[in-house]
């Protein structure tokens, strides 16, 4: 298979022109078998269990096999592992799935969102880049921890 074609021809479909933010476009609409043998974007024949994803901004849909749907929809697995990497190291990157997450629940607004998807993808980010990347990584430990206690102390309350 080829992630290439799929990378290149989701960003085509999207509006933004990068794989990092346009992979957050998309969503799971259905799921269904196939009566005769499809293609995966990324070229892979055939395919049978037929994933259809849903952009959210244009509502262009495509559909995609087995061997690439968890490039969009590994989510949670995908957040845990960036709350590992900057827990080990502040000046690490969330992954561009961390920050929707953020996004979405209210953490981060959209010109932090936006700002770290640019400075994420940068080789050599200025300093000041870096703190404000810091400062935003801090955050979202914060704020993942906070709802971590809350929820203990539910349990506390219960008990
Ligand atoms: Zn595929």
């Amino acid at each position: 298979m080829s992630e290439y074609k799929l990378t290149a021809e989701i960003v085509r479909r999207s509006q933004s022109d990068n794989w990092d933010a346009a992979k957050l476009e998309w969503v799971l609409a259905e799921i269904y078998f196939a009566e005769e043998p499809k293609t995966c974007l990324c070229d892979h024949f055939p395919i049978i269990e037929i994933c259809v994803l849903r952009n959210k901004l244009n509502g262009d849909e495509a559909e995609i096999g087995n061997c690439c749907i968890k490039k969009f929809v590994g989510l949670p697995f995908k957040i845990f592992q960036a709350i590992k990497q900057i827990k080990r190291d502040l000046k690490r990157s969330l992954n561009s799935e961390s920050i929707q997450y953020a996004f979405d629940h209210g953490w981060i607004n959209q010109r932090e969102r936006d700002f770290y998807l640019y400075v994420m993808r940068k080789r050599n980010p200025s300093l000041r880049q870096v703190e404000v990347k810091k400062r935003i990584n801090k955050n979202f430990l914060f704020r993942y921890s906070i709802r971590r206690s809350s929820d203990a102390e539910e349990i506390c309350e219960e008990a």
